[in-house]
């Protein structure tokens, strides 16, 4: 038998061949499309509920707190601290959906960064007795952006350092005004990260899975948001780090005068 040497047959089976990979190409994508919408309808579902939840929890704490039943308020304490933890991974999920369907909401206004700064680090801050968060420097400078967005940017990077640095004590921010642009790090002494993991951190739903990192819970969604809004705000976001010693999270995000992204807005919808 010389039948698979005959062009034709060969032909016909490159055809097959092409339409099978289409095929499950498609499939593929259709199966993509399928994780995506269900992603994003149960976090959509998940989140009302959950927020009306927090908010019963906080009016039995004070309720008990005044009733000065002690043992209970300090139960319910720990309640909303687990319920917090919940919204925020939905809320995580949530956002990652609206990102990748280009729909998250986006509201600029002008703000004082060192102020944001304060404020977050006063946040994060309070959830951790274990570590003192320093900060050097300053930006002495307005930026034009959504404050909300960066501020998440800034609690994931801040959060992040805490989590992976259990034995350590501090977490340095550092502010750096630039001639156009604002740079702002985040440094922890904690377990750092493997050379070959660093390139994808910011990848959506990637975890480093080694013997240090096992035990941290995560969707593996922080990083992936706060570099999307970086990106969005024309800014960039890196790693430097050594596993072992540390990492030191940068963002840089350029200073646009409120007139001129305005008009640039202006331009850009016309
Ligand atoms: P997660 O919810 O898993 O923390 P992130 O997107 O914030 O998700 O981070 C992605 C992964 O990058 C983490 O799972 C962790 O392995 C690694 N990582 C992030 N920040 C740090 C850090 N400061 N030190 C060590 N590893 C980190």
């Amino acid at each position: 038998h010389r039948i698979d040497s005959s062009p034709l047959i060969l032909l016909a089976m490159e055809d097959i061949t092409a339409r099978k990979q289409a095929e499950a190409e498609k499939q593929k994508q259709q199966l993509l499309e399928q994780r995506e919408e269900f992603l994003a309808i149960a976090s959509h579902e998940l989140k009302t509920p959950v927020t009306s939840l927090k908010g019963y929890v906080q009016v039995l704490r004070v309720r008990f707190t005044k009733a000065g039943d002690e043992r209970t308020a300090a139960l319910m304490t720990t309640m909303e601290m687990q319920v917090n933890k919940l919204i925020n991974l939905i809320s995580e999920l949530l956002d990652s959906t609206k990102i990748e369907s280009g729909q998250l909401p986006w509201r600029d206004t002008q703000f004082d960064m060192d102020t944001l700064v304060q404020e977050i680090v006063e946040e994060v801050g309070r959830t951790t007795e274990r570590h003192q968060i320093r900060i050097e420097g300053t930006i002495s400078h307005l930026i034009y952006s959504d404050r909300e967005h960066i501020g998440q940017v800034l609690t994931n990077l801040l959060s992040n350092a805490i989590k992976y640095s259990p034995q350590a004590n501090t977490v340095l921010v550092k502010l750096r005004a630039n001639a156009d642009s604002a740079t702002i790090s985040v440094q922890d002494f904690g377990i750092g990260i493997a050379q070959e993991k660093q390139a994808h951190i910011f990848d959506r739903f990637f975890r480093v899975t080694d013997a240090e990192h096992e035990t941290f819970p995560g969707l593996g969604l922080g990083l992936y948001i706060s570099a999307e809004i970086v990106k969005r705000q024309g800014g960039r976001i890196w790693v430097e780090s050594h596993q072992g010693e540390g990492s030191t999270f940068t963002f840089s995000i350029p200073f646009i005068p409120a007139s001129s992204s305005e008009t640039a807005r202006q331009a850009e919808t016309e």
